[in-house]
């Protein structure tokens, strides 16, 4: 065996496997561990099914990638991975299901997905055994089916062996040191005894310039071997196998095709052909998790018992949509552990606090995910980013406050919503509330409707009493939309308050931060007392994060970003710091986020509620622009609180951002609102900040800002200082522009706003995609921000945005429509 490699890939399974061969075809010398055989793990009891259906623009790049790649391997290395591309029938019971579908087509449709859509009748007439008379209508994938997970993976070990990659088996990772430059890795050898697995005497040692870990239901054991928390915990998921159903065989014999895989998802359940019968698999209420503290390592490609009884609704169900298999009797069953993650995603990309070290665990679709997660990874690992934004997969997106029970608890609602309705505005309940900022009961009083943010609670709008916010949910204008209409409008006309505590706060000192942070982000860095809106690119140019940017004394500087994204952000900011000492000298970064509590106070009565609270040798010059001009920061006293205040609005009307010590929250908070009852102060929710923002073109991480654009492409050349060098800027220069973001008016159908997930057209062609949706106060109509080929980034240009399957017109806008100028942000009092 060889003892050192450039990559080692850790686990046999679909994703392993997956990736090993992604990195022996981009030309690393790879190995691939299994402690037992390929496939031995979750890989070996997958039905097999490959649905493009999600609502992730990564995911289904992911799986589009995986679908294309597998038909391919037969004729690269002449296994045939068992592909049957039957198609994949997405019934709909109701309106509100097709709903779902037509923004998920939309989604597709960026991603170049086909689909076609089917009528009841139309159902009936290509597949007469299905009942389809209470059926509203059906999402038809042509391309997609099913495939036999063993030969797949097989097929992608024999195309990584050509491509001159190593595979071990009966070798388990045991140990994992990082020696400066690289991965001491400690093996041991693994033997058949009695029908168990167990470890032999045998060791050996590995060194290997990069790891891979994907260890499937192993993951909590990767995670204490490295040292770190990863929340990939497995669910129990269970299909069943029926007899040969004689009306299914009778209509085959007829010469008719295999039906495509049928999922019923208002049913829960996925059905597909099994040597003339069924083979049923529902996602039920109350699977447990297993294995959270580690899967034990005598458990191979064992199952766990039936549990018929948990799926006797599901099977009933079945029933009716096929009643011919009412009298065909069960010929197998499986109930194996399904990795699964708090928010359904895998854990793809690198692990935080740790070098040349990558995850890929967590993966509950992984026979569907694998081809696309080992192509993507492989880019990542080779070439510093791959061409899709990684950052929703990316295992840095928990951070250090994650823990088995809220893993448990959200692995199991994952597992259990797989097939509810994706509703947009959808706040998943378990784990909850779990970090609360300490006004949280003060706005609970005031009937603030909370989303969950990186495990934060955050209002999303406030309604009155007794408002359900689960009924109001809509893939159109929800019930929740008057208040947020209201919440807007008071920010435009009075004044809001927003709670925005959970933004990730960093603070950068040191004699080298200012060199340090000049290279880091791209914009100039403020001058003491003064505020910049910057960002850090990655290797390839693109957007990394988007920092707020307070210098507060010379070599110490306040950073403030996305909330959502706050482990991401430290870890590459740390990465960086660490990288780049010996050239700057000592930078220590602080993270400060749990230690202030921030308000959003915004509106055009914002200055005089802040006068009635501020203590100052000259209280009525103190918020003037002269004293306190807008984009500059100072520490005022509130009442008695003291308050690191910064003159930014995200909304685009006059404000401040209050950052305070979060110990004083609640006064500052009840000071606030009882100076601003005479002004008309509302608490305002993330949903009108959303669609305030939009407004005034303010690009949002996570949408429109993300590693597939750089700051040009995004349209931030305001905030590019081309003069100087930077982390990422010739990458970001040789990219050009592919393609230029816009705001959009829309002229939309009068009960829904777009989401910022749908497609944009000019006439018949496809020229970009929706990243934000939303409402205009300011215009009365739909808004929303996107990616056009940079021809139609025109002011003026009409395009037309796809929305429940038909088209309406949108106008491309100059940035910020909405009080171009800033004057009203920059209003003198
Ligand atoms: C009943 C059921 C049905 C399913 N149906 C589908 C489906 O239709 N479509 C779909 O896409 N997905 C399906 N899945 C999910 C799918 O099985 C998994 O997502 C996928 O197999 C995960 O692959 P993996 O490579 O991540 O993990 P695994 O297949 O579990 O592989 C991990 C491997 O790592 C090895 N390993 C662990 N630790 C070590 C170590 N320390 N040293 C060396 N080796 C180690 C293990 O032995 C194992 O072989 C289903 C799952 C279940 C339970």
């Amino acid at each position: 065996m060889k003892n050192h490699v450039k990559a080692l890939v850790v686990g046999g399974g679909a994703v392993g496997t997956s990736i090993a061969y992604h990195l022996a075809r981009a030309g690393w010398d790879t190995m691939l561990l299994e402690r037992d055989e390929l496939t031995s793990g979750s890989t070996w009891h997958a039905a097999g099914l490959l649905p493009y259906f999600n609502m992730s623009f990564a995911t289904t790049h992911i799986h589009d990638y995986s679908i294309r790649f597998y038909k391919t391997l037969e004729a690269e290395t002449g296994l045939n991975p068992g592909f049957s591309v039957v198609g994949n029938l997405r019934m709909a019971q109701s309106q509100a299901r097709m709903d779902e579908y037509r923004l998920y087509a939309s989604t597709a449709e960026t991603c170049g997905v086909p689909y076609e859509w089917l009528t009841p009748a139309q159902m009936k007439e290509r597949w007469p055994l299905m009942r389809t008379e209470d059926l509203v209508g059906a999402i038809f994938h042509p391309t997609d089916g099913y495939i036999t997970p063993a030969d797949v993976t097989q097929a992608m070990a024999k195309g990584a062996r050509q491509f001159g990659a190593t595979i071990e088996r009966k070798w388990q990772v045991d140990g994992y040191q990082w020696t400066g430059s690289e991965w001491r890795v400690t093996l041991t050898k693994m033997a058949e005894k009695g029908g168990n697995l167990v470890p032999t005497e045998e060791q050996t040692v590995i060194t290997a310039e990069h790891v891979v870990t994907a260890t499937g239901n192993h993951a909590q054991r990767t995670a204490r071997l490295l040292g770190l928390k990863i929340p990939a915990i497995p669910v129990e998921h269970q299909y069943i196998v029926t007899e040969p159903d004689p009306a299914l065989v009778e209509w085959r014999k007829a010469g008719n095709p295999e039906h495509p895989v049928l999922r019923d998802a208002d049913a829960k359940w996925y059905v597909r052909e099994e040597r003339g019968g069924w083979i049923l698999g529902p996602y039920e209420r109350n699977a447990p998790a297993r294995f959270a503290y580690g899967c034990p390592d005598s458990f191979r490609a064992d199952l766990f018992p039936l549990d018929l009884d948990r799926i006797e609704e599901e099977y009933m169900s079945m029933i009716h949509r096929l009643p011919s298999s009412e009298t065909v009797g069960l010929k197998d069953d499986y109930n194996g552990p399904i990795c699964y993650t708090p928010d359904g995603n895998p854990l793809l990309g690198p692990a935080p606090g740790l070098r040349n070290m990558w995850l890929a665990e967590g993966f509950s679709f992984g026979i569907t995910a694998a081809g696309g997660s080992g192509y993507y990874l492989a880019q990542l690992m080779t070439e510093g980013e791959a061409e899709i934004d990684m950052g929703a997969l990316d295992p840095r997106r928990y951070g250090s406050w994650m823990t088995t029970d809220y893993a448990v608890a959200k692995n199991e609602e994952a597992y259990e919503h797989v097939y509810i309705l994706h509703h947009p505005d959808e706040e998943r309940p378990a784990a909850r509330p779990l970090r609360t900022a300490p006004c949280y009961d003060r706005m609970k009083a005031l009937g603030a409707q909370f989303g969950q943010v990186n495990g934060w609670e955050r209002p999303n709008y406030f309604a009155p009493e007794g408002f359900d916010d689960h009924a109001a949910r809509s893939f159109r204008r929800g019930g929740w939309w008057e208040y947020t209409l209201a919440e807007a409008r008071a920010i435009r006309e009075t004044a809001g308050l927003i709670d925005a505590t959970a933004f990730a706060k960093h603070v950068v000192r040191g004699p080298g931060a200012t060199a340090f942070l000049d290279w880091f982000t791209c914009n100039k860095l403020p001058k003491v007392g003064r505020v910049n809106l910057t960002y850090a690119l990655t290797c390839a140019g693109t957007v990394r994060t988007e920092y707020t940017i307070v210098r507060q004394a010379e070599d110490v500087y306040y950073l403030v970003s996305a909330g959502g994204w706050h482990a991401y952000d430290e870890d590459f900011l740390l990465k960086a710091v660490e990288d780049k000492a010996a050239e700057f000298g000592p930078v220590i970064v602080e993270d400060v986020t749990t230690r202030h509590g921030v308000f959003a106070l915004a509106g055009p009565n914002a200055r005089a509620i802040l006068a009635g609270l501020i203590r100052d040798a000259d209280p009525a010059t103190a918020l003037s622009n002269k004293r306190f001009p807008w984009l500059s920061a100072r520490q005022i006293e509130l009442g008695m609180v003291p308050v690191n205040a910064l003159r930014v609005a995200y909304t685009g009307e006059l404000g401040w951002e209050l950052h305070h010590p979060i110990e004083m929250q609640n006064h500052l908070f009840d000071r606030l609102m009882e100076a601003g009852a005479a002004h008309g102060l509302k608490p305002v929710g993330a949903r009108a900040q959303n669609w305030l923002r939009q407004e005034k073109s303010y690009r949002a991480f996570g949408t429109e800002l993300g590693r597939d654009a750089t700051p040009l492409e995004a349209g931030l050349d305001r905030f590019v200082d081309l003069s100087k060098e930077f982390h990422g800027k010739a990458a970001m220069e040789a990219k050009g522009i592919r393609s230029k973001c816009v705001t959009l008016l829309i002229d939309g159908p009068e009960d829904a706003d777009p989401w910022g997930r749908e497609a944009l057209y000019d006439g018949e062609t496809r020229v970009g995609r929706l990243t934000s949706g939303g409402y205009s106060v300011a215009f009365g109509k739909s808004i929303g921000m996107g990616y056009v080929r940079p021809d139609l980034a025109v002011p003026g240009t009409r395009l037309s945005v796809r929305m429940f399957d038909a088209l309406w017109t949108a106008e491309v806008v100059g940035d910020s429509p909405h009080d171009p100028s800033n004057a009203r942000i920059r209003a003198d009092g």
